[in-house]
């Protein structure tokens, strides 16, 4: 019997109408067609003392409400010492809900700093994957720090044989610097029923984060450790801006639901702990992360406040019409002043900014004109310098910008000022490549564009992550890349290696 006609015959039957409330309001004794908990689970902005455990029930993923029936379902979690769950540290019961795609947050707190746990979810007779948290080093401590740097990873461009590897990986943490789903599909190859169309509606969303969350490698690597994901255009629209879209043709109040759909179905999908907003078109997910007094996350949101693309949006000759105004932002007032402000007050070894678009600037074309993407920083110049001189005078050549979206690799050289680019160098910049948009990529070193660019130290155009150990000392990010995406088991190769010292200008090569 399915729901809808066993509550129609509850109301027949007057002495059995007292129990329809609970019936409706919440069960233990879920009947579920399948696993619930194919979407794995996942474990995010540690502390100290805890983190977010996160997980969704969807025992038919692709379908609507990932096939769960209406009711809101009890799921249970434990927290363990060890990964056989002999020994429970924490319990406790969540409630998933259709309006939240059944998707369980679950913030614990009280455990003991600077060490590993297992966690893992219960709902009527399934048992979850178990995962691995770590929580982060108490205040004041200096542990090294081993984590990985991911982004865009387009399910229909390659296989996320990079995840595979970094789950083999020794890792306390993993960054995602966006481009986690993307809203279009190009080239039909593993699915076939998303290509050409964009999503918008929030079920779009939740199925297209249904689907990637499907896969087996990114499951591995998000049960190995703790995420710290932020995100870029593509959990929404292609270079929006604010609320200015791809194509320019949808109003303020159109892409404002379009932001609120993708925005929401993100946070659905998530570990991440942010502050609900009035409206999900205005969830604020900037926030900061101590690893003990070693370093210092800056969580940034570099979409949802920024100034409208300047020029032709796209890749343009500079100087162009308003490109130069000194009131566009990439990052909007609010959360500037929080960053820059904070780089001075902050005590922290290292400030690490977690970014979504390229800082450095990369000139495309040769000759005496410079040719630019509006779309990175570059197209927000007078804000880049404005960061860039807040760096220089309260955390230089100890602050390392941490890059996604190009999906290419690169080693940059950050210098005060790009409009005099004789000036010092006070940061580094990696960009890590994507886990597999673009597909297989090539062997080409980029070599043309170093001369164009002298602050550009290393170029690759593979698909792969970056993994870092952070000392008190000094930074090195080794980066890793797999030959091939189109067929499965690529080998996983190191072509290169760099390193910052604390406090000394510039990124040596290994
Ligand atoms: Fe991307
Ligand atoms: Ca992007």
């Amino acid at each position: 019997m399915d729901r809808r006609d066993f509550l129609t015959d509850l109301t027949r039957t007057a002495a059995l109408a007292a129990v329809v409330p609970n019936v409706w309001r919440v069960t233990t004794r879920p009947r579920l067609a399948d696993d619930p908990f194919q979407l794995g689970v996942a474990a995010g902005d540690p502390t100290p003392t805890g983190g977010v455990l996160w997980t969704r029930l969807a025992p038919r993923p692709l379908e609507p409400e990932g096939g769960v029936d209406g009711q809101r379902v009890v799921v249970t979690w434990e927290v363990a010492d060890d990964d056989g769950f002999r020994t429970i540290v924490k319990q406790g019961r969540a409630t998933a809900v259709p309006e939240l795609s059944y998707s369980v947050h679950v913030d614990v707190d009280g455990l003991a700093p600077d060490r590993w746990y297992f966690y893992r979810f219960r709902s009527g007779d399934a048992t979850s994957a178990v995962g691995r948290l770590r929580t982060a080093p108490a205040a004041g401590a200096t542990t090294p720090l081993r984590f990985a740097v991911a982004s865009c990873q387009h399910y229909e461009q390659g296989l996320y044989t990079a995840y595979a590897h970094m789950a083999r990986e020794e890792l306390d943490l993993v960054t995602h610097l966006g481009d986690y789903i993307y809203e279009y599909a190009t080239i039909p190859g593993r699915v076939r029923q998303h290509a050409g169309l964009e999503i918008r509606t929030l079920d779009d969303y939740r199925r297209r984060y249904a689907l990637y969350k499907s896969d087996p490698l990114l499951q591995a690597a998000h049960h190995r450790c703790p995420w710290i994901v932020t995100w870029d255009d593509h959990e929404v629209d292609n270079n929006y801006a604010g609320s200015f879209g791809e194509n320019g043709m949808e109003s303020d109040d159109q892409m404002r639901l379009r932001r609120a759909a993708g925005y929401q179905a993100w946070w659905e999908h998530q570990p991440v702990r942010v502050p609900r907003a009035r409206s999900w078109a205005d969830l604020d997910i900037t926030r900061t992360f101590d690893w003990g007094a070693l370093a210092r996350f800056w969580v940034l949101d570099g979409r949802q406040y920024r100034t409208r693309l300047a020029c032709n949006g796209a890749n343009d000759v500079v100087p162009c019409g308003d490109w130069a105004d000194s009131a566009r932002t990439m990052l909007g007032q609010r959360q500037e002043r929080w960053l820059t402000d904070g780089l001075a007050s902050s005590r922290a070894r290292w400030q690490v900014l977690a970014n979504q678009v390229m800082m450095a600037p990369n000139d495309a074309e040769n000759g005496p004109v410079t040719r630019v993407s509006m779309d990175q920083w570059s197209g927000y110049p007078v804000a880049r310098d404005r960061l860039l001189r807040a760096i220089a005078d309260r955390a230089a050549n100890r602050t390392v910008v941490l890059t996604g979206d190009i999906h290419t690799h690169w080693v940059n050289e950050l210098h005060t000022d790009f409009s005099r680019p004789d000036r010092p160098v006070v940061a580094a910049e990696f960009v890590g490549t994507s886990i597999s948009s673009g597909g297989d990529g090539n062997a080409s070193p980029g070599d043309s564009q170093s001369a164009r660019n002298p602050h550009v130290k290393w170029f690759a155009n593979r698909r792969g992550y970056i993994s870092c150990r952070v000392e008190p000392g000094a930074w090195t990010a080794e980066y890793r890349t797999v030959p091939f995406v189109t067929r499965p088991d690529a080998p996983l190769e190191t072509p290169t290696r760099w390193r910052v010292t604390h406090g000394r200008a510039g990124i040596e090569r290994l």
